[in-house]
């Protein structure tokens, strides 16, 4: 690796150099400034060993994976020493991928037919994330990039370049690259790293994972960026001095629309100047707002609960006034690893959060994967259609120890808070029964070892129409559900969530979407339990207020969303959204009922 110095910010003079690209939208901000092309060198391989010496090649190689692994470990320790610890999780992760017996397999083999360990160990990590690629799973694909990144550094260490050091920023940049490998990522200097655009990559990806845990703007996927860059070097280079010619070299990105700029002219400069300090004060008052309850005119509160992902979120969360979290989406600590996450890992995790919003109450989630996420160390079969098959609590029926081990966590981390537990994929009575039995197999095994257990609220998602059709038959026996609209959605209408030719089904206003939610409004006051609404539906303003009307109390979204919700609903009254819910719930399309509650919400507000 090394930093290709870009020109540093210089005074913008050139209107016909600006050029605009466009992005995925990575992680939120805007910001300006020179970049820092980070780029791979690559590491020279001799390519072809004579037969005697496959045996000393193999050798080598083993040597070199064993120090990739500790490196990875010692990174994963820093980054954990830091405070970022599902960050290390990714390190961890690597090194366990450096371990992989498939990986080393592959890469012996290639060396048994003569190929060098520095070919045989990039061909095979190659061979191994094209894998990941064709798997069709937009995650699976952003985690080719570990693979490859695993790759290089056993590869530099073959080439005795174990011990160079990542890169650095000799100055305040954006970095740019291709992609950028999860190591360089975290080793970069925070203090310095302005912002990452990259050619390649997804939001998914971890350099974007990375990027919003530590709150730095990027966009990711822009197509041209480098060439458009080198082009800029190559004017430099042929006009000498940039200086001298007024040339710039400064980009600036929108990590909330994905905008590119190149050479920004100065009303562009200054259009991203003004929104990094609209967003600044936007988020003053976010902050300040945070403290006032969701309340309509007329008295009916709602309240406000974040979703997370991992526990580095909580610290936004809290700080934009969630009053505990709706749903606690445990999967990153299953993913990318080759055994699971064991019971003590998952406790420091769910009491992190836990502690993080005491007195509130968080939700943790049971684990949500299938057949379209292949997990190496559950048996989940091959399947013709994932989404409808073994997945989430459906695995605990052949698999319970994981479930057991998960439970146990979440009830040890409940003596640090309140804490509620609910299940993915219910469809019936007989689902829920499941979660009560395991739940109860947990307490007795706890009470057993002599470990301590808090109370835990037990629930259910609501994802799967026929939970809410049958909820009369199992509600009585749950603490509270959570209506998943996102798959509810896409189970009700028969629209997969990731087909962009299905758009014009994908409303959370669908008439029969709205149905089904009123029936669980009504089956869940009738049982007396807690109904609250935990898909992308509830972070949606008009959505919210909607389903205010339709009489929901608790609404689960991104931490980003809380401000504009809570707005929404401190200038309607709740008269006026029941009534818009009665006749929404008799319209025949999706933009009709949007219609009516897009009307009630407030004017943009001038912040
Ligand atoms: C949902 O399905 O609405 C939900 C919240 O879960 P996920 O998006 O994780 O499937
Ligand atoms: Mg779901």
């Amino acid at each position: 690796m090394g930093v290709h110095d870009g020109a540093a910010g210089r005074v913008a003079v050139q209107n016909g150099g600006m050029r605009s690209m466009h992005g995925v939208a990575a992680a939120p901000g805007q910001v300006r400034g020179g970049w820092a092309r980070i780029q791979r060198s690559p590491i020279l391989t001799g390519g072809r060993i004579p037969p005697d010496e496959v045996a000393a090649e193999r050798l080598r190689l083993g040597n070199a994976i064993a120090a990739a692994a500790l490196d990875l470990e010692g990174i994963a320790e820093r980054v954990a020493a830091e405070g970022h610890g599902e960050e290390a999780a990714i390190f961890a992760a690597q090194a366990a991928i450096a371990l992989d017996p498939a990986l080393v397999a592959m890469s012996e083999e290639r060396i048994g037919r003569l190929d060098d360990a520095v070919t045989a160990i990039q061909a095979a990590a190659e061979s191994f994330a094209d894998q990941l690629r064709s798997l069709g799973d937009e995650l699976l694909a952003a985690r080719a990039a570990d693979v490859t990144d695993v790759g290089h550094r056993i590869a530099r260490h073959l080439a005795g370049r174990g011990m160079e050091p990542e890169p650095g920023l000799d100055r305040p940049a954006i970095v740019v690259a291709d992609d950028l490998p999860p190591s360089v990522t975290a080793t970069l200097p925070r203090e310095r790293l302005l912002g990452i655009c990259l050619e390649g990559s997804s939001a998914t990806a971890h350099a974007a994972i990375l990027a919003r845990a530590y709150g730095i703007p990027a966009v990711v996927g822009v197509p041209g960026l480098l060439a458009a860059l080198r082009s800029v070097d190559d004017a430099r280079g042929a006009a000498g001095s940039s200086a001298a010619q007024g040339l710039v070299g400064e980009l600036a990105i929108d990590g909330d629309t994905g905008e590119v700029v190149l050479d920004p002219d100065e009303a562009t400069q200054a259009r991203f100047d003004r929104g990094a300090s609209l967003a600044r004060r936007r988020h003053e008052v976010d902050i300040r707002e945070a403290a006032l309850p969701a309340v309509t005119s007329d008295g009916v509160e709602v309240t406000l609960l974040a979703n997370i992902g991992t526990p580095d979120e909580c610290g936004p969360a809290v700080e934009l006034g969630a009053r505990g979290v709706g749903l606690f989406r445990t999967e990153f600590l299953f993913l990318e690893r080759a055994s699971p996450p064991t019971e003590a890992e998952q406790l420091a995790a769910y009491r992190r959060v836990v502690e993080a919003f005491a007195p509130h109450p968080v939700t943790i989630r049971l684990l949500d994967v299938g057949g379209d996420k292949p997990i190496p160390y559950l048996p989940i079969p091959t399947e013709a259609n994932p989404f409808l098959g073994v997945r989430a609590l459906r695995l605990a029926r052949t698999d319970p120890a994981v479930f057991i081990t998960q439970l146990r966590a979440c009830y040890r981390a409940a003596l640090a808070g309140p804490v509620k537990v609910m299940a993915p994929m219910v469809a019936d009575a007989s689902d829920a029964a499941l979660l009560l039995d395991l739940a109860a197999q947990t307490r007795r095994a706890l009470a057993e070892d002599g470990l301590g257990a808090g109370e835990v609220a037990l629930g259910v998602m609501l994802e799967i129409p026929s939970a809410i059709l049958v909820g009369d038959t199992y509600f009585g026996q749950i603490a509270f559900a959570s209506l998943g609209t996102n798959d509810l959605l896409q189970y009700a209408l028969a629209v997969d969530r990731g087909n962009a030719a299905l758009e014009r089904y994908r409303d959370t206003f669908h008439p029969a979407l709205l149905r089904l939610i009123h029936d669980a409004v009504l089956a869940s006051s009738r049982a007396g339990i807690d109904l609250s609404v935990c898909g992308e539906m509830a972070g949606d303003p008009a959505a919210a207020l909607a389903l205010a009307g339709l009489g929901v109390r608790q609404l689960s979204m991104a931490a980003s969303s809380l401000p504009l919700v809570r707005r929404a609903i401190r200038a309607v009254s709740a008269g006026d959204l029941d009534a818009a819910a009665r006749v929404a719930l008799d319209d025949s399309t999706a933009a009709d009922a949007r219609a009516r509650f897009t009307a009630l919400l407030p004017p943009a507000v001038d912040r």
